[in-house]
């Protein structure tokens, strides 16, 4: 019956939420002894300038190396750790692990003038004095500002727009680089974007995904790259997978490249490798 079948519904219901509820207890556990017992490592990208086809940065990306999972990819832990604001510890983390490594490629002349890009989390903004916290790792670890590359994403920007001409300005004074990621997925408001003191446009990877054949995508992707030159700053595409991929943005003068073409993100060890093989 109707009644039985609601019932049944209700029942269905109260268990998914119980499990759902319970998860993301043990999630925050097991956060909170990732975070205790160093579980966590900053993996860097290399991103290329395409007129030298040199090296010129890397992108810190964070992984997970959880005890019986192995290593385990943000989409996995991300959105929970921001949930929790756990992000705030995890990304002070990753903030000075990508300073001293820059610094350290910077000063052996590795990397000389190698530029390292972290990503930060609208809670790190919100909730995290995120100011402070790069302020004080600039100090310790005596990278200069220019080489430190503060990304944040086009959504997390469109949605606060005061906040973020406020904290934006904030950190150009340091004297920090400032990247809008995911660019092309979060509605901009073209007429705003003038008002951020930006450096670098980051084409999403869906546009670069299907280049060169997909017509929108080609459009998309040509779009950017104009209103980065019309707004005088760099257009970096990610997600590049593909030779195509590499020589379509080349032809169209887009900027700088990042993807598996080239390398996913490496151990430190591995990047150093890479970096004086490429170079
Ligand atoms: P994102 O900042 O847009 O980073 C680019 C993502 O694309 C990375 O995934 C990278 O490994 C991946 N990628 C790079 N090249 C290619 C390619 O050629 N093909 C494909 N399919 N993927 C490629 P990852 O490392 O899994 O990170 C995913 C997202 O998690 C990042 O997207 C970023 O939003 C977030 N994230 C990563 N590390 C941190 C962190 O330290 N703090 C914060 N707040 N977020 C982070
Ligand atoms: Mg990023
Ligand atoms: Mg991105
Ligand atoms: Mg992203």
């Amino acid at each position: 019956s109707a009644k039985n079948a609601g019932k049944n519904q209700f029942h269905f219901y109260k268990n998914e939420m119980t499990s759902e509820i319970y998860e993301k207890v043990i999630m925050k556990q097991e956060l909170n002894d990732a975070i205790q017992n160093n579980e966590f490592e900053v993996y860097y990208q290399p991103q290329i300038d395409l007129k030298t086809n040199k090296i010129i940065g890397a992108e810190a990306l964070v992984r997970w190396n959880h005890k019986s999972l192995g290593v385990v990819y943000p989409s996995d832990f991300i959105s929970h750790a921001e949930e929790t604001k756990q992000i705030i510890p995890i990304g002070e983390f990753v903030l000075k692990e990508a300073c001293a490594f820059m610094k350290k490629l910077n000063e052996s002349k590795i990397l000389e003038k190698g530029i390292i890009s972290v990503n930060i989390s609208s809670i790190q903004i919100k909730h995290g004095n995120l100011l402070n916290k790069v302020t004080e790792e600039l100090k310790v670890s005596k990278l200069n500002p220019a080489n430190l590359d503060i990304e944040l994403t086009e959504t997390y920007i469109m949605e606060n727009i005061q906040e973020s001409i406020l904290i934006l300005n904030e950190l150009k004074n340091l004297g920090v680089k400032l990247s809008i990621d995911d660019f092309g997925t979060g509605y901009s408001s073209l007429s705003y974007l003038k008002l951020f003191p930006i450096d670098k446009l980051k084409i999403d990877k869906s546009f670069s995904s299907s280049l060169p054949n997909d017509k929108k995508d080609v459009a998309i992707t040509r779009s950017i790259i104009a209103l980065g030159k019309g707004l005088e700053v760099k257009v970096i595409a990610e997600g590049v997978e593909t030779l195509e991929q590499k020589e379509f943005l080349e032809k169209e003068n887009c900027d700088e490249i990042q993807g598996w073409f080239y390398s996913k993100a490496l151990k430190e060890e591995d990047f150093i490798k890479l970096v004086k093989e490429f170079n």
